[in-house]
């Protein structure tokens, strides 16, 4: 089947998050079931450079109604070789050609364009469902977040006006708190029919919402874990979108993201200074080792280390982390930490460091070859999410042989199994707790460290927590019957 991916990053070319593994991994496990697999991509600098074989699809024009601003447009085809897809590019400059982010400047501050600037993704994902490509249209259009969620809508429109079906929809929610809001005086720049503002369309509480389109106007919804699949449907975590999603809940499912095993497996992982794999763990020793002497803290094979890589906002619950600190070093564990974000919560993860030094080490900003040092190098591996759609270090943690230590939220509910006495010969892979307090986060880290200190037990669950698999070739089995559905 025919199947185009409308997403605004892609590893290994752009990535803010997780978004970027799954656009990465999905389309070659598509492929290896034989599904025929296209991303469609704003031409960001990172993009453009990575594209080849590159022809002109047609110029792009903006359609009557909808007001541009992005100068000479562009529709490209090429291959992008680093990500391993074939792939159509909106070669728009005056849109994507920014010295910030994707989606906002140096300074952090959401471009005010950003409404024009991915409503022109979804539209030119609408336009190939319509044969914008004489040589190739999709069966299925498939929308990652609110950056593709006008795909859907645009699509719904052209089906309306032609009273014909195009293509199927599918719209994949990685994070229900993104929307892509924006003041309601822009829906007329979008070009979209008059009757699709409202409730029944893309309003929301007086605004312009992609998400709210994408979840509207799709066909099937999915996001990336069955747990985070419920829990969205509630109040306290539907972002005022769960009375929709109710309404919705026999469209919506929850598909987990897997481990692309080419990228995060310790057995091949050329970033590591050592590889190992179940069988043989002297690797991770040397990891340890190496990881201790580079951080600077005390280099001892006995000591227990506990890590983080993460987005540093307030979703990852490391407000809790900062007043657990002083207890987890007294508690005996060493803290090695890589994000970035928050700028308060950056200094003081730094000045946490800074003071103990020899048991805190924190490493600001994005380094993705340390990352999987940090991980491999590490005992165990802290996920203390306020929510948290699917999570992937929790499962980068699992492969490497380093335990998570999660909240029972979401996705992390739904791939790690606690420790308990009855759990420990038959499921347990991690450490769970409820409560999003500093204190429930300590106890579970206090549990771990128990079991670490019986090695026995220890090597018993880690050796489990390595043989979990979370294949993509599983997942794209659920989605591939969704396409079949809509297609
Ligand atoms: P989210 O998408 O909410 O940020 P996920 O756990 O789904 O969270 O995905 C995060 C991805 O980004 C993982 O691949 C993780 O390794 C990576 N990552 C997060 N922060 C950093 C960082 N500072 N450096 C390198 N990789 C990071």
């Amino acid at each position: 089947m025919r199947v185009l991916q409308v997403c605004a990053e892609i590893f290994p070319l752009l990535k803010t998050g997780g978004l970027a593994d799954v656009a990465g991994a999905l389309p070659p496990a598509l492929r290896a079931r034989g599904h025929e697999v296209r991303v469609l991509l704003p031409g960001f600098g990172a993009i453009l450079a990575g594209l080849e074989s590159t022809v002109v699809v047609c110029d792009l024009y903006p359609p009557a109604g909808l007001s541009w601003g992005a100068g000479r447009a562009r529709l490209l085809f090429g291959r992008l070789p680093a990500a391993d897809v074939d792939a159509y590019v909106i070669d728009a400059p005056g849109f994507y050609a920014r010295p910030g982010g994707p989606y906002a400047d140096a300074q952090q501050q959401a471009y005010g364009d950003n409404h024009l600037r991915f409503g022109l993704l979804g539209w030119v994902a609408a336009e190939l469902a319509q044969g914008m490509d004489p040589y190739w249209s999709p069966a299925v259009l498939h929308a990652h977040d609110w950056h593709a969620g006008l795909a859907p809508v645009y699509l719904r429109a052209a089906q309306q006006a032609r009273h014909q079906h195009l293509a199927g929809s599918v719209f994949t929610v990685h994070n229900l708190a993104y929307q892509g809001c924006f003041a309601a005086h822009h829906f007329p720049d979008l070009g979209l029919p008059a009757q699709f503002w409202g409730v029944e369309g893309v309003e929301f509480h007086g605004q312009l919402s992609f998400m709210k389109g994408g979840l509207y106007h799709a066909d099937r919804l999915t996001t990336v874990s069955p747990t985070y699949a419920r829990e969205i449907q509630g109040a306290e975590q539907g972002c005022g979108l769960d009375g929709l999603l109710r309404t919705r809940a026999a469209d919506l499912s929850g598909i987990l993201n897997g481990v692309d095993g080419a990228v995060w497996s310790p057995a091949v992982d050329a970033l590591l200074p050592a590889c190992y794999d179940r069988d043989d763990l002297s690797g991770k020793a040397v990891c340890k080792a190496a990881l201790q002497q580079s951080l600077g803290l005390a280099v001892d094979p006995a000591r227990p280390i506990v890590c983080i890589v993460s987005r540093l906002t307030e979703q990852k619950g490391l407000h809790l982390v900062l007043q657990a600190l002083p207890g987890l070093v007294a508690q005996g564990w060493q803290f090695a930490m890589l994000g970035s974000g928050d700028a308060w919560m950056e200094a003081a993860f730094r000045d946490a460091a800074a003071a103990q030094p020899a048991s805190i080490a924190v490493r600001l900003g994005y380094d993705e070859p340390f990352a999987h040092r940090l991980i491999a190098g590490s005992d165990a591996i802290l996920v203390p999410s306020r929510f948290e759609p699917c999570g992937l270090t929790q499962l980068y943690g699992l492969a490497y042989g380093t335990l998570p230590i999660v909240r029972r939220v979401g996705g992390l509910a739904d791939t790690v199994a606690d420790t308990q006495l009855d759990t420990l010969d038959t499921t347990a892979t991690g450490f769970v707790f409820d409560a999003f307090t500093a204190d429930a986060l300590q106890a579970a880290a206090a549990r771990a460290l128990a079991l670490h200190r019986r090695p026995a037990d220890w090597a018993l669950v880690r050796d489990r927590a390595m043989r979990q698999s979370f294949d993509w070739d599983a997942a794209a089995a659920q989605y591939e019957a969704l396409y079949h559905a809509v297609a």
